[in-house]
C-alpha cells in the first residue's frame, strides 16, 4: 500500500458526515462560545440550504461523542465550547459575552466542597457573572446609559458574595 492510500485509509476517532464536521469546524473556527442558532447561522454559509433541524441533530451527535460540550446557566440557549477539558466561565450581565477561565486552586476547591457537602465528586463548574472589560469602558464613559444601570446591579451581586 502507498503512503498516500494509507492515509486514506486512516479513519478519524469518529467517523463524521460531511455535514457533522462542517459544524464541528464552525465551533472550533470560533473562539465564542456559539448558540445553536449561531451556528445554523454559520453553518449556512459552508453548508447552504442546512436545515436547522440537522444542525441542532448533529450538535447532539458531536455532544454525545465527547467532541463539543455543551453549557447551559438556566437563562438562556444552551452554548457549545469546543474546549472540552474541565474549565470555567466569565459571563458579563451587558452584553451576555462568555470566557473562558481556570484557576490553579480549583483541585482545592472541588476537595472542600465535598468535604463540605460529603459528596464524592465528579465535577465542579465555576460561573463569574460581572461585567467584561468593554463594558466597564463603555459605562465608564457614560456612553451607554444602559450598562452604566446594570453596573450599580453588580456591585449589589458582589456584596452578596462576600457572605461565602
Ligand atoms: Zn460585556
Ligand atoms: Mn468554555
Amino acid at each position: 500500500m502507498t503512503k498516500a492510500a494509507a492515509a486514506q485509509d486512516a479513519k478519524p476517532e469518529v467517523n463524521l458526515t460531511r455535514q457533522r464536521e462542517a459544524i464541528l469546524n464552525v465551533i472550533r473556527a470560533r473562539e465564542d462560545h456559539p448558540t445553536a442558532n449561531e451556528i445554523f447561522q454559520a453553518a449556512s454559509l459552508s453548508l447552504p440550504g442546512i436545515s436547522y433541524a440537522t444542525v441542532y441533530n448533529s450538535l447532539r451527535f458531536l455532544k454525545e461523542a465527547g467532541l463539543v460540550l455543551e453549557i447551559n446557566f438556566g437563562d438562556s440557549a444552551s452554548r457549545y465550547d469546543r474546549e472540552t477539558g474541565r474549565h470555567d466561565h466569565a459571563i458579563c450581565n451587558c452584553c451576555g459575552k462568555l470566557v473562558d477561565f481556570d484557576l490553579p486552586g480549583t483541585a482545592d476547591l472541588i476537595r472542600a466542597a465535598a468535604r463540605k457537602s460529603k459528596f464524592r465528586p465528579s465535577s465542579v463548574h465555576l460561573t463569574l457573572r460581572g461585567v467584561c472589560p468593554d463594558c466597564q469602558e463603555a459605562a465608564s464613559r457614560g456612553r451607554d446609559t444602559k450598562a452604566q444601570s446594570k453596573v450599580s446591579g453588580v456591585s449589589a451581586v458582589k456584596g452578596r458574595s462576600r457572605k461565602f
